[in-house]
Protein backbone atom coordinates (compact mmCIF):
# COMPACT_ATOMS: atom_id res chain seq x y z
CA UNK A 1 0.00 0.00 0.00
CA UNK A 2 1.54 3.16 -0.84
CA UNK A 3 1.50 6.00 2.53
CA UNK A 4 1.39 9.52 0.83
CA UNK A 5 2.60 12.89 2.21
CA UNK A 6 0.70 15.99 1.40
CA UNK A 7 2.53 18.16 -0.94
CA UNK A 8 1.56 21.45 -1.63
CA UNK A 9 2.98 23.12 -4.92
CA UNK A 10 5.51 26.39 -4.71
CA UNK A 11 6.03 27.19 -8.24
CA UNK A 12 5.27 25.38 -11.66
CA UNK A 13 7.71 26.40 -13.92
CA UNK A 14 7.16 26.81 -17.68
CA UNK A 15 10.12 26.06 -19.68
CA UNK A 16 7.93 25.81 -22.91
CA UNK A 17 3.97 25.20 -23.31
CA UNK A 18 4.80 21.60 -22.96
CA UNK A 19 7.70 20.97 -20.18
CA UNK A 20 7.65 22.06 -16.61
CA UNK A 21 9.19 21.59 -13.28
CA UNK A 22 7.04 21.94 -10.10
CA UNK A 23 8.38 22.49 -7.16
CA UNK A 24 7.02 20.80 -3.76
CA UNK A 25 6.66 21.78 0.14
CA UNK A 26 6.55 18.49 2.00
CA UNK A 27 7.63 17.49 5.20
CA UNK A 28 11.52 15.99 4.82
CA UNK A 29 11.63 12.95 2.75
CA UNK A 30 15.56 11.49 2.53
CA UNK A 31 15.92 9.89 -0.90
CA UNK A 32 19.54 9.25 -3.02
CA UNK A 33 20.35 11.46 -6.12
CA UNK A 34 19.03 9.75 -8.97
CA UNK A 35 15.39 7.99 -7.41
CA UNK A 36 12.03 8.51 -8.04
CA UNK A 37 8.81 8.66 -6.31
CA UNK A 38 5.00 8.47 -6.82
CA UNK A 39 3.86 11.73 -7.20
CA UNK A 40 -0.34 12.02 -7.35
CA UNK A 41 -3.30 14.07 -7.53
CA UNK A 42 -6.84 13.31 -5.70
CA UNK A 43 -9.47 12.11 -7.75
CA UNK A 44 -12.20 11.69 -6.03
CA UNK A 45 -11.31 8.79 -2.55
CA UNK A 46 -8.91 7.63 -5.46
CA UNK A 47 -5.04 9.13 -6.13
CA UNK A 48 -4.12 8.75 -9.51
CA UNK A 49 -0.31 8.98 -9.98
CA UNK A 50 3.08 8.14 -11.80
CA UNK A 51 6.44 7.66 -11.27
CA UNK A 52 8.55 10.79 -11.61
CA UNK A 53 12.41 11.10 -10.82
CA UNK A 54 13.61 13.78 -8.56
CA UNK A 55 15.75 16.75 -10.26
CA UNK A 56 16.85 18.50 -6.51
CA UNK A 57 20.12 17.09 -4.85
CA UNK A 58 18.80 15.36 -1.73
CA UNK A 59 19.43 18.04 0.55
CA UNK A 60 17.19 20.25 -1.37
CA UNK A 61 14.64 21.97 0.66
CA UNK A 62 11.67 21.41 -1.66
CA UNK A 63 10.74 18.27 -3.94
CA UNK A 64 11.09 19.00 -8.10
CA UNK A 65 9.77 16.82 -10.77
CA UNK A 66 10.74 18.01 -14.77
CA UNK A 67 8.23 16.47 -16.64
CA UNK A 68 6.44 16.73 -19.94
CA UNK A 69 2.47 17.56 -20.70
CA UNK A 70 1.97 14.13 -23.11
CA UNK A 71 -1.43 14.78 -25.15
CA UNK A 72 -4.21 12.50 -24.30
CA UNK A 73 -2.25 11.36 -21.15
CA UNK A 74 -4.17 10.98 -17.74
CA UNK A 75 -1.79 12.72 -15.34
CA UNK A 76 0.47 14.93 -16.75
CA UNK A 77 -2.45 17.01 -18.37
CA UNK A 78 -3.13 17.70 -14.55
CA UNK A 79 0.02 18.38 -13.35
CA UNK A 80 0.61 20.97 -16.26
CA UNK A 81 -2.57 22.77 -14.76
CA UNK A 82 -1.12 22.90 -11.35
CA UNK A 83 -0.26 26.25 -9.68
CA UNK A 84 0.96 27.33 -6.55
CA UNK A 85 -0.49 26.38 -3.20
CA UNK A 86 -2.48 23.53 -4.88
CA UNK A 87 -2.29 19.77 -2.89
CA UNK A 88 0.01 17.07 -4.40
CA UNK A 89 0.22 13.81 -2.85
CA UNK A 90 4.04 12.41 -2.91
CA UNK A 91 4.84 8.65 -1.56
CA UNK A 92 6.82 8.22 1.02
CA UNK A 93 9.05 5.95 -0.15
CA UNK A 94 11.61 7.04 -2.76
CA UNK A 95 13.33 4.11 -4.92
CA UNK A 96 15.04 3.37 -8.02
CA UNK A 97 18.51 1.80 -8.45
CA UNK A 98 20.09 4.98 -11.23
CA UNK A 99 21.89 5.78 -8.08
CA UNK A 100 25.58 6.39 -7.65
CA UNK A 101 25.78 3.67 -4.87
CA UNK A 102 24.74 1.02 -7.66
CA UNK A 103 28.04 2.32 -9.32
CA UNK A 104 31.01 -0.07 -8.84
CA UNK A 105 34.52 2.42 -8.69
CA UNK A 106 35.77 3.14 -12.72
CA UNK A 107 37.25 6.04 -13.49
CA UNK A 108 35.04 6.98 -16.01
CA UNK A 109 30.85 7.59 -15.93
CA UNK A 110 28.87 8.27 -19.10
CA UNK A 111 25.51 9.46 -18.42
CA UNK A 112 22.93 9.40 -21.46
CA UNK A 113 19.71 11.16 -21.28
CA UNK A 114 16.94 12.23 -23.96
CA UNK A 115 14.67 15.42 -22.65
CA UNK A 116 12.95 15.05 -19.47
CA UNK A 117 15.46 12.05 -18.36
CA UNK A 118 17.91 14.39 -17.50
CA UNK A 119 16.26 14.76 -14.15
CA UNK A 120 18.04 12.40 -12.02
CA UNK A 121 21.25 12.90 -13.64
CA UNK A 122 21.19 16.90 -13.06
CA UNK A 123 20.05 15.37 -9.13
CA UNK A 124 23.34 13.42 -9.22
CA UNK A 125 25.80 15.90 -10.58
CA UNK A 126 24.61 18.49 -7.79
CA UNK A 127 26.13 16.60 -5.01
CA UNK A 128 29.52 16.22 -4.16
CA UNK A 129 29.96 12.40 -4.75
CA UNK A 130 30.52 12.34 -8.69
CA UNK A 131 33.24 15.09 -8.38
CA UNK A 132 34.95 12.58 -5.70
CA UNK A 133 34.53 9.32 -7.33
CA UNK A 134 34.90 9.71 -11.52
CA UNK A 135 37.95 11.20 -13.42
CA UNK A 136 35.87 12.12 -16.28
CA UNK A 137 31.92 12.55 -16.35
CA UNK A 138 30.58 12.90 -19.21
CA UNK A 139 26.34 14.08 -19.75
CA UNK A 140 25.49 13.45 -23.49
CA UNK A 141 21.75 15.28 -23.32
CA UNK A 142 19.57 15.16 -26.51
CA UNK A 143 16.38 17.29 -26.83
CA UNK A 144 14.60 18.38 -30.15
CA UNK A 145 15.24 22.01 -29.99
CA UNK A 146 16.83 24.46 -28.15
CA UNK A 147 13.99 25.48 -25.93
CA UNK A 148 13.63 22.22 -24.49
CA UNK A 149 17.03 22.02 -23.13
CA UNK A 150 15.97 22.59 -20.10
CA UNK A 151 18.68 23.33 -16.74
CA UNK A 152 21.15 24.51 -19.23
CA UNK A 153 21.88 26.90 -16.72
CA UNK A 154 22.82 24.76 -13.67
CA UNK A 155 24.58 22.67 -15.97
CA UNK A 156 26.70 25.63 -17.14
CA UNK A 157 27.26 26.61 -13.72
CA UNK A 158 28.41 22.81 -13.41
CA UNK A 159 31.12 22.94 -16.19
CA UNK A 160 32.46 26.13 -14.68
CA UNK A 161 32.91 23.87 -11.35
CA UNK A 162 34.35 21.08 -12.41
CA UNK A 163 35.87 22.54 -15.93
CA UNK A 164 38.22 19.60 -16.32
CA UNK A 165 36.00 16.56 -14.79
CA UNK A 166 32.93 17.33 -16.79
CA UNK A 167 32.35 16.97 -19.85
CA UNK A 168 28.83 18.57 -21.00
CA UNK A 169 27.65 17.12 -24.79
CA UNK A 170 24.48 18.91 -25.90
CA UNK A 171 22.57 17.27 -29.05
CA UNK A 172 19.94 19.16 -30.24
CA UNK A 173 18.16 17.04 -33.21
CA UNK A 174 15.88 20.00 -35.00
CA UNK A 175 17.71 22.72 -34.51
CA UNK A 176 21.17 23.97 -35.68
CA UNK A 177 22.64 25.92 -33.02
CA UNK A 178 26.03 26.73 -32.16
CA UNK A 179 27.94 24.99 -29.35
CA UNK A 180 25.32 21.65 -30.02
CA UNK A 181 25.84 19.10 -32.05
CA UNK A 182 22.85 18.50 -34.69
CA UNK A 183 22.63 14.56 -34.51
CA UNK A 184 20.98 12.24 -33.29
CA UNK A 185 22.83 10.69 -30.13
CA UNK A 186 23.13 7.46 -31.35
CA UNK A 187 24.41 8.17 -35.09
CA UNK A 188 27.10 10.05 -33.15
CA UNK A 189 27.53 7.37 -30.53
CA UNK A 190 28.09 5.01 -33.59
CA UNK A 191 30.68 6.42 -35.62
CA UNK A 192 33.08 7.33 -33.05
CA UNK A 193 32.04 10.98 -32.67
CA UNK A 194 31.14 10.83 -29.44
CA UNK A 195 34.44 9.67 -27.63
CA UNK A 196 36.83 12.07 -29.95
CA UNK A 197 34.14 14.77 -28.59
CA UNK A 198 34.67 13.66 -25.03
CA UNK A 199 38.34 12.58 -25.99
CA UNK A 200 38.03 9.48 -24.06
CA UNK A 201 37.89 5.95 -24.60
CA UNK A 202 34.45 4.13 -23.64
CA UNK A 203 35.08 0.52 -22.94
CA UNK A 204 33.96 -1.68 -20.52
CA UNK A 205 37.82 -1.19 -18.14
CA UNK A 206 37.06 2.02 -17.77
CA UNK A 207 33.41 3.05 -17.34
CA UNK A 208 29.88 2.80 -16.34
CA UNK A 209 27.04 4.23 -18.11
CA UNK A 210 23.22 5.56 -16.78
CA UNK A 211 20.57 6.11 -19.37
CA UNK A 212 17.63 7.46 -18.96
CA UNK A 213 14.65 8.53 -21.09
CA UNK A 214 12.59 6.97 -23.56
CA UNK A 215 12.84 3.92 -25.06
CA UNK A 216 14.00 3.86 -28.35
CA UNK A 217 17.29 6.00 -27.42
CA UNK A 218 18.10 3.29 -24.42
CA UNK A 219 17.53 0.64 -26.25
CA UNK A 220 19.72 1.73 -29.47
CA UNK A 221 22.31 2.86 -26.97
CA UNK A 222 21.99 -0.48 -24.84
CA UNK A 223 22.75 -2.33 -28.34
CA UNK A 224 25.46 -0.11 -29.44
CA UNK A 225 26.99 -0.84 -26.20
CA UNK A 226 27.34 -3.70 -25.94
CA UNK A 227 28.72 -3.81 -29.38
CA UNK A 228 31.62 -2.32 -27.30
CA UNK A 229 31.78 -4.88 -24.63
CA UNK A 230 29.72 -3.42 -22.42
CA UNK A 231 26.54 -5.38 -20.69
CA UNK A 232 23.49 -4.07 -18.47
CA UNK A 233 24.16 -4.17 -14.91
CA UNK A 234 21.80 -5.46 -11.92
CA UNK A 235 22.64 -6.06 -8.50
CA UNK A 236 23.28 -9.73 -8.92
CA UNK A 237 24.90 -9.65 -12.01
CA UNK A 238 27.34 -6.51 -12.40
CA UNK A 239 27.60 -5.12 -15.59
CA UNK A 240 28.34 -1.34 -16.77
CA UNK A 241 24.36 -0.28 -18.55
CA UNK A 242 22.10 0.71 -15.89
CA UNK A 243 18.65 2.66 -17.14
CA UNK A 244 15.57 3.98 -16.56
CA UNK A 245 13.24 3.71 -19.35
CA UNK A 246 10.28 6.28 -18.75
CA UNK A 247 8.38 5.37 -22.20
C1 LIG B 1 10.72 5.08 -13.09
C2 LIG B 1 10.06 6.14 -13.94
C3 LIG B 1 10.37 7.48 -13.74
C4 LIG B 1 9.75 8.46 -14.53
N1 LIG B 1 10.14 9.76 -14.35
C5 LIG B 1 9.62 10.70 -15.19
C6 LIG B 1 10.06 12.06 -15.09
O1 LIG B 1 10.89 12.43 -14.24
N2 LIG B 1 9.50 12.96 -15.95
C7 LIG B 1 8.57 12.59 -16.90
O2 LIG B 1 8.12 13.45 -17.67
N3 LIG B 1 8.13 11.33 -16.99
C8 LIG B 1 8.61 10.38 -16.16
N4 LIG B 1 8.17 9.10 -16.24
C9 LIG B 1 6.97 8.84 -17.07
C10 LIG B 1 5.72 9.19 -16.22
O3 LIG B 1 5.63 8.27 -15.14
C11 LIG B 1 4.40 9.11 -17.00
O4 LIG B 1 4.36 7.91 -17.72
C12 LIG B 1 4.23 10.27 -17.97
O5 LIG B 1 4.25 11.53 -17.30
C13 LIG B 1 2.86 10.14 -18.71
O6 LIG B 1 1.85 10.03 -17.76
P1 LIG B 1 0.34 10.33 -18.17
O7 LIG B 1 -0.53 9.81 -17.07
O8 LIG B 1 0.16 11.75 -18.56
O9 LIG B 1 0.14 9.47 -19.49
P2 LIG B 1 -0.48 8.01 -19.57
O10 LIG B 1 -1.95 8.14 -19.59
O11 LIG B 1 0.12 7.14 -18.53
O12 LIG B 1 0.15 7.52 -20.96
C14 LIG B 1 -0.24 7.93 -22.20
C15 LIG B 1 0.77 7.46 -23.25
O13 LIG B 1 1.90 8.36 -23.26
C16 LIG B 1 3.13 7.66 -23.36
N5 LIG B 1 4.14 8.44 -22.62
C17 LIG B 1 4.48 8.33 -21.32
N6 LIG B 1 5.41 9.24 -21.00
C18 LIG B 1 5.64 9.95 -22.11
C19 LIG B 1 6.48 11.05 -22.40
N7 LIG B 1 7.31 11.57 -21.46
N8 LIG B 1 6.46 11.56 -23.66
C20 LIG B 1 5.66 11.03 -24.62
N9 LIG B 1 4.84 9.98 -24.39
C21 LIG B 1 4.83 9.45 -23.17
C22 LIG B 1 2.86 6.31 -22.72
O14 LIG B 1 3.71 5.33 -23.29
C23 LIG B 1 1.38 6.07 -23.06
O15 LIG B 1 1.28 5.42 -24.28
C24 LIG B 1 8.77 8.09 -15.48
C25 LIG B 1 8.46 6.75 -15.65
C26 LIG B 1 9.10 5.79 -14.91
C27 LIG B 1 8.72 4.33 -15.14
Amino acid sequence: MITWLQGTIVENKRWTPELFTISIKTEPLAFKAGQFILVGVKNGDDVLYRPYSLVNPPDGSLLQVHFNTVKDGTLSPLLTDLSPGDSIQVSNRPTGLLTLEEVPDVSNLWLFATGTGVGPFISILMTAEPWQRFKKVVLCYAVKTLDDMAYIKELNKIKSKYEEQFCFIPFITRENVAGTINSRLTTYLESGELEKKAQLILSAKSSHTMLCGNADMINEVTQLLEQKGLRRHSRSKPGQIAMEKYY
